[in-house]
């Protein structure tokens, strides 16, 4: 099985929309994907794919602190221990603040009227989907909530569960931003990763900390410059840190009124366009499935 990861290091370089197109171009080339948004965060690409939900699952993870309120004498012996300042008494009683609870569970040990219950926290929902490019898993956890990382490694693990079923061959994945714990999640075991990066000072500065993420964990890695025509000197000095780091430099795009047009149709940018973008984004699948043919013969 292959697993391939979309990563840009910052938003706004243009990684989901280029997912859903190499999705598209998968599925044209009969290669029946499993496509993955692994941004739990924020997710977007079912913007694009408008998957119809098929199963809807609570995503648990840690525990948190909720005092019975019937129970509490409001001695106040919970307060000043909790290190995180979740804990305040409110008429009489100690009240949790739950965007503060680090479910350290020290209040529940200290409590002497055994008053607080130390529950499973509901962090978000993950979901099981068809869309027109395949099977898809994908998330959503709640504002504020931690963990995404183990989330990650949850759709992952569901994600090749559904592709062994089925008989795929094919994971690609919209993997989050930055270089946090998500993304590292994200890389352990992928097979290529495909960097989305732009003609700017800051792009360059997260290509070159994502370049470092995926040789620390030796994911093989390609590089593709999107909005290249918008600062040629930039894009000159993209594809020079490329060349001088042996990277694959396997592609890029300009910018164009067609990637607002495709947003706002709901459809990827090789459906839109499919002789001008969508033919670029041909070749540059093309050379992603050279590389990782290459990776695995390695
Ligand atoms: S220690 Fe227990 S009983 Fe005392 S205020 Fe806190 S929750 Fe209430
Ligand atoms: S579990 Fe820990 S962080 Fe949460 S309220 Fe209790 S002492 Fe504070």
């Amino acid at each position: 099985m292959l697993e391939i990861l979309i990563l840009s290091g910052k938003g706004g370089t243009g990684k989901t929309t280029i997912t859903a197109s190499l999705a598209h171009t998968a599925t044209m080339s009969s290669q029946n994907p499993i496509i993955c948004d692994l941004d739990v965060d924020a997710p977007d690409l079912h913007l694009l794919l408008k998957p119809n939900i098929q199963t809807t699952h609570e995503f648990l993870s840690g525990n948190e602190a909720r005092v019975r309120v019937q129970d509490c004498t409001g001695c106040g012996e919970c307060i000043d221990p909790c290190r995180f300042d979740a804990m305040k008494m409110q008429e009489g009683v100690a009240q949790v603040d739950p965007f503060r609870c680090e479910g350290c569970k020290v209040c529940v040990t200290l409590c002497p009227a055994g008053a607080i219950d130390f529950p499973t926290r509901y962090c978000g929902d993950w979901y099981e989907s068809t869309c027109r490019f395949g099977r898809m898993v994908h998330a959503q956890l709640f504002p504020g909530q931690e963990n995404s990382g183990r989330l990650v490694a949850l759709l992952r693990q569901k994600a090749r569960t559904r592709a062994q079923e089925i008989g795929s061959e094919l994971i690609i994945s919209d993997g989050p931003p930055g270089i946090g714990c998500p993304v590292i999640s994200s890389l352990s075991g992928t097979d290529l990763a495909l960097i989305i990066t732009e003609p700017t000072q800051s792009g360059l500065h997260d290509l070159k900390r994502v370049v470092d993420l995926c040789n620390h964990f030796r994911v093989p890695l390609a590089v593709v410059l999107n909005k290249h025509d918008l600062n040629p000197a930039m894009s000159r000095k993209v594809e020079e840190y490329c060349q001088k780091n042996w990277l694959h430099f396997i592609g890029r795009l300009p910018h164009s009124p067609k990637v607002v047009e495709s947003m706002l149709a709901g459809q990827s940018i090789s459906e839109q366009d499919p002789q001008g973008l969508g033919a670029t984004l041909r070749k540059i699948w093309a050379e992603l499935m050279e590389i990782s043919a290459e990776a695995r013969a390695a």
